[in-house]
């Protein structure tokens, strides 16, 4: 019988069986937690304890039916915890079971855990999440990388990741859509102009289409791939990496520079706050990432290998120029930066603005040399 036959969407009821092996006792109550725009996830309670159920849809929510996805997703997503959870122990959220058919994964409930987006909105100073993502980082990109692996163990890891439907949604919204009149865009109306102006942006448009080139045929890692601060799950003492479906080998630094700009985007969201003080603390949290990521690397690599050095100055560069195409369409595009859309208007304007503009200057300007030039440049000044 094809595949497909088995799949049938779950509902609050049907998950329950589903869910049962996995829980203490019978199955008790099941409530939809996502807002995601790719599947459906369920909070699934048993009688003592709970576990977290995320299924793929054959479709982007989002934009309806109207944008059909392939389910291999949730595949994609369950291979690659269990690579990242070796090469990371214990930093993915732990996958329980895995049902291609039904295209759904069983996870560990982190209910003490919020989103490291959702702690930076609410202002929380959690310390280490910044140095526990950045080695993450450093295992992944390094650990499935040519450095480190043999190109027969290599090759067959890759036959299982191709490049996705996924990476065409990121080809899309990522690298294209913000810079051509794109249905699927979205922005405050006060930044129209700014929008209008980046169509008309030649340079620009020629380095984003460079990048995109840059991000479709450079196999050097097995990336999260989607790793913004709402891919990071955090309690005190405790930080964990969900959402993996985006996955594949790719660019070593489009982790990093997601990452660091998103952690830019909720500064932008603070100062047009007022909110100095934690802007500062999110500049130690991008310092702390990037030195964790560099002091694993050095952990993993021979540090007096030559290449090394060189290695990571082109890792940075790289990182700064996808970091800019994240700032960008993370307020032009379809998918948002929760940190400047609750903002009030003047304050989403400026802040927005700011994003255009700093995105820019990470993609445009000439290649950084140290990570304060990232950051100064993905922040718009100087901090110190
Ligand atoms: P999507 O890819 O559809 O956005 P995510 O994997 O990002 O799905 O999950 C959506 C939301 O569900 C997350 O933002 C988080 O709030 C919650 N969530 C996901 N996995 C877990 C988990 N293991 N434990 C607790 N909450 C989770
Ligand atoms: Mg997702």
């Amino acid at each position: 019988m094809a595949k497909n036959e088995h799949y049938i969407p779950f509902d609050a009821e049907s998950v329950l069986g589903f869910a049962a092996p996995y829980l203490q006792g019978v199955p008790v109550s099941a409530v939809e937690i996502g807002d995601g725009n790719l599947n459906v996830v369920f909070r699934v309670h048993g009688e003592s304890g709970s576990v977290i159920v995320k299924q793929a849809l054959p479709y982007l929510r989002v934009a309806g039916e109207s944008w059909p996805l392939t389910r291999h997703r949730a595949r994609i997503e369950a291979e690659a915890i269990e690579i990242h959870n070796k090469l990371a122990p214990g930093r993915p959220a732990q996958l329980l079971h895995f049902d291609d058919a039904l295209s759904a994964l069983v996870l560990e409930d982190l209910t003490e855990h919020l989103t490291w987006r959702e702690a930076l909105i609410a202002g929380q100073e959690i310390a280490d999440v910044a140095e526990s993502v950045g080695r993450y980082s450093a295992a992944i990109i390094l650990g499935t990388s040519d450095v480190i692996l043999p190109s027969r163990q290599r090759r067959t890891l890759k036959r299982s990741f191709v490049y996705s439907e996924l990476c065409l949604v990121t080809e899309d919204l990522v690298f294209t859509a913000p810079y051509i009149d794109a249905e699927s865009n979205r922005y405050v109306e006060g930044i129209a102009d700014r929008v209008t102006e980046l169509r008309r942006d030649r340079p620009l448009r020629a380095a984003a289409a460079e990048l995109r080139f840059s991000f479709k045929t450079r196999d050097e890692a097995l990336i999260h791939g989607d790793l913004h601060t709402g891919s990071v799950m955090i309690k005190p003492g405790d930080t964990r990496i969900i959402d993996f479906e985006f996955a594949f080998f790719g660019p070593s630094g489009f982790d990093p520079g997601v990452l660091l700009a998103n952690l830019a985007l909720s500064r932008l969201a603070h100062r047009s706050s007022g909110n100095a003080a934690f802007c500062r603390f999110l500049d130690t949290c991008a310092l702390a990432y990037w030195n964790a990521l560099v002091d694993e690397m050095r952990r993993r690599w021979d540090p007096s290998e030559p290449w090394y050095h060189r290695f990571l100055a082109h890792l940075l560069t790289d990182a700064a120029r996808f970091a800019g195409m994240e700032m960008i369409r993370r307020v032009v595009g379809l998918a948002h930066a929760k940190d400047i859309d609750i903002l009030p208007i003047d304050a989403r304007v400026e802040a927005s603005t700011h994003a255009i503009d700093c995105g820019r200057a990470l993609i445009l300007g000439s290649p950084v040399h140290h990570f304060d030039d990232l950051w100064h440049r993905a922040i718009g000044e100087e901090t110190r």
